[in-house]
C-alpha cells in the first residue's frame, strides 16, 4: 500500500522524461505557431459543470468520475476531461468580448474510473486544443491541422485520421430514429448495457467497445445519410479544405464519439501499432456547449489527445527511448580542502550555464571516476591541496584521456570554450 501508486496511476520519470519534455516542446511550439495561447484550469470543477456538458448518458458521468463532497460539502469531481473547463472559463471571464476566435491549449492531469489496461489509465494526461467564436467549417480544419501537423513533426507513420459528422440536434433525431429501429430488431445480440442505451441515448451504442456489439453496429444505417442541407455543406467544406491542405483523412460513419456535446464535425486519430486502446486523439465541434453553460451562442471546435497513448505509439515505432546520459564535467576531489573547494568550483561552472557535477556522496577518488564515466561527464578534473596551493589541475577529456594543465582561476572561461 505504501509503496505502491494507486491503481490506474502511474510516475513518470527517469528515461522516459526526455521524450515527455521533447514532445510537450513540440506541442508548445506547435501552439505559438497557430496562435494558440496555453489556459491552466483547476484540476476540479463543481460537478454541475461535467453533468451538463459531458452529459449524463455518457460512460464518464455513469461510471467515471472522481466525485466527492468537500468539507462544506460541495460536489467537486476530478477533470474527467478538458473542455468542460476551459468553456466554464470562457465564460467566467468574458472571453467571447474578444476578437473572435478564442484559441486555448493545455496539457493537464486528467481522472477517468476505469478498468485499467494498457493505454487506459486512471490518471492520464490529456493535450488538448479548443477554439472558439466561429460557426465555419475552417475552424475544424485548423483544429485537426494541428493534430495533423504534429503527428507528422512527431514521424508517427502507421496514424489515420477519421471524419464523421454528427449533424445538429435535427439531423440527430431523424438519425436517433432510424438507428432506434435498427437497434430495436437487433437487440437480442446487444450487451445489458447497450439494450439501456437503446433507450435513452442509441448513439451511445455505436460507441460500445464489446466485439458482439461492434458486429452489429457494423450494419448500423448511416448518419451521413441523415444531414440536413447546411450540416452536410459543413461537412463537404470541411473535406474541402482539408483536401487543399493536403491533410488526407477517410470517413466513418460510425465514430460518435464518448461525449454528447458533439454537433457537426467528429474526428479521431487512431494508430495500429498499440493494439485496442487505439485512439490517440478524439475531438470534433460543439456549438451548443458554451450557451448550455450560460454563455452567448458560441460555435467552438476542439480535440483531447491522450499523452500516454501517444508515448505508446512513438515506442512502439521507434523503440524504447535510451537516451546516453551527458554532462560536460565531474570536478572530483581529494581531503577535506578539495571537496569544500569542488562544490564551489562546480557552482561557479553552473552560473555559467555549464553542466558540471562534483562528488556530493564522500566516494574514494576511484569510485568517483567510476560515477565520472556513469553520469556521461565529457572531462574531468580532481581538486586536493595541491591544485588548491598552486592554482592549477589537470582537465582530462574523459574520451580520449589527453589531459592538460589548467587555472583553477580560469576554468569557468576554459570549459565555456571548449564546450562552444
Ligand atoms: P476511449 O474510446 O479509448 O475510451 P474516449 O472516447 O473516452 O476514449 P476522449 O474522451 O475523447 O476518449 O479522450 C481523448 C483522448 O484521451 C483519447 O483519445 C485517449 O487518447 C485519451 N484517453 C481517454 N481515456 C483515457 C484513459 N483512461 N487512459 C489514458 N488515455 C485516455
Ligand atoms: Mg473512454
Amino acid at each position: 500500500m505504501l509503496t505502491q501508486s494507486p491503481k490506474g496511476t502511474r510516475d513518470i520519470f527517469g528515461r522516459e522524461m526526455p521524450l515527455w519534455h521533447s514532445v510537450e516542446a513540440k506541442m508548445r511550439a506547435l501552439c505559438d505557431n497557430f496562435g494558440i495561447e496555453e489556459i491552466r484550469t483547476p484540476v476540479f470543477e463543481h460537478t454541475e459543470l461535467f453533468l451538463r456538458s459531458v452529459g449524463d448518458t455518457t460512460d464518464i458521468v455513469q461510471k467515471e468520475m472522481y466525485t466527492f463532497d468537500d468539507k462544506a460539502s460541495r460536489s467537486i469531481t476530478l477533470k474527467p476531461e478538458g473542455t468542460a473547463g476551459v468553456a466554464r472559463a470562457y465564460i467566467e471571464h468574458g472571453l467571447f468580448n474578444n476578437a473572435q476566435p478564442t484559441k486555448l491549449y493545455y496539457i493537464q492531469p486528467t481522472f477517468r474510473y476505469e478498468n485499467t489496461q494498457a493505454g487506459r489509465q486512471r490518471q492520464f494526461t490529456q493535450f488538448g486544443i479548443e477554439m472558439f467564436g466561429s460557426y465555419s467549417p475552417a475552424l475544424d480544419a485548423e483544429v485537426i491541422s494541428v493534430a495533423a501537423q504534429l503527428i507528422d513533426e512527431l514521424g508517427i507513420k502507421d496514424i489515420e485520421l477519421r471524419i464523421n459528422s454528427l449533424g445538429c440536434p435535427e439531423c440527430r433525431a431523424k438519425y436517433n430514429k432510424a438507428l432506434r429501429e435498427f437497434i430495436g430488431s437487433n437487440i437480442d445480440g446487444l450487451c445489458r448495457e447497450c439494450r439501456a442505451r437503446y433507450e435513452k441515448n442509441p448513439l451511445r451504442v455505436l460507441d460500445c467497445k464489446e466485439e458482439g456489439c461492434k458486429k452489429i453496429i457494423a450494419g448500423a444505417p448511416s448518419i451521413i445519410d441523415c444531414l440536413g442541407d447546411e450540416c452536410r455543406e459543413h461537412f463537404e467544406k470541411l473535406k474541402e479544405i482539408l483536401d487543399s491542405m493536403g491533410i488526407k483523412y477517410t470517413v466513418d460513419p460510425m465514430i460518435v464519439r464518448g461525449l454528447d456535446y458533439y454537433t457537426r464535425t467528429v474526428f479521431e486519430f487512431v494508430t495500429t501499432s498499440i493494439g485496442a486502446q487505439s485512439t490517440v486523439c478524439g475531438g470534433g465541434r460543439y456549438d451548443n456547449l458554451i450557451e448550455e453553460c450560460g454563455g452567448p451562442k458560441t460555435g467552438a471546435v476542439g480535440f483531447g489527445l491522450g499523452m500516454e497513448r501517444l508515448m505508446l505509439t512513438l515506442e512502439a515505432q521507434n523503440g524504447q527511448y535510451d537516451e546516453k546520459p551527458y554532462r560536460d564535467i565531474f570536478v572530483g576531489s581529494m581531503g577535506e580542502e578539495g571537496f569544500v573547494k569542488a562544490q564551489a568550483v562546480v557552482f561557479e561552472l553552473r552560473k555559467a550555464g555549464i553542466m558540471a557535477e562534483s562528488d556530493t556522496v564522500g566516494r574514494s577518488v576511484k569510485a568517483q571516476m567510476k560515477y565520472a564515466n556513469k553520469i556521461g561527464a565529457a572531462y574531468s578534473m580532481v581538486l586536493g591541496g595541491d591544485e588548491i596551493a598552486s592554482g592549477k589541475a589537470v582537465l582530462k577529456n574523459m574520451d580520449t584521456g589527453e589531459a592538460e594543465e589548467v587555472m583553477l582561476e580560469g576554468i569557468v572561461d576554459k570549459m565555456k570554450y571548449i564546450i562552444g
